[in-house]
């Protein structure tokens, strides 16, 4: 039982960096505008929300699931399962 609460702690952690880090993007994004203009590949860098967790994942990494004519992205295999499990249920 302690070391579930110690995954928790370190879950919400990592979680609040994530969000702090990930905030601090677009403002750093509109200052070099010009430059990242020449060299435009939108299919590099783009990143897709995990509906589990709510971090946002590159799609090039993420772990994919493909439902109906969409594709969910995780950041984990264990995440993509929780979700199949969610859903299942329901
Ligand atoms: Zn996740």
């Amino acid at each position: 039982m302690d070391l579930v609460f110690l995954i928790g702690v370190v879950w919400t952690l990592s979680r609040s960096v994530r969000s702090l880090l990930g905030r601090s993007k677009p403002g750093f994004r509109g200052a070099r505008s010009s430059n990242s203009r020449r060299k435009a590949d939108p299919a590099k860098g783009r990143t897709a929300r995990d509906p589990v967790c709510g971090m946002f994942v590159s799609t090039e990494v993420s772990h994919q699931l493909v439902r109906g004519n969409e594709t969910l992205h995780f950041c984990s295999q264990a995440c993509l399962e929780q979700y199949e499990k969610k859903t299942a249920k329901a």
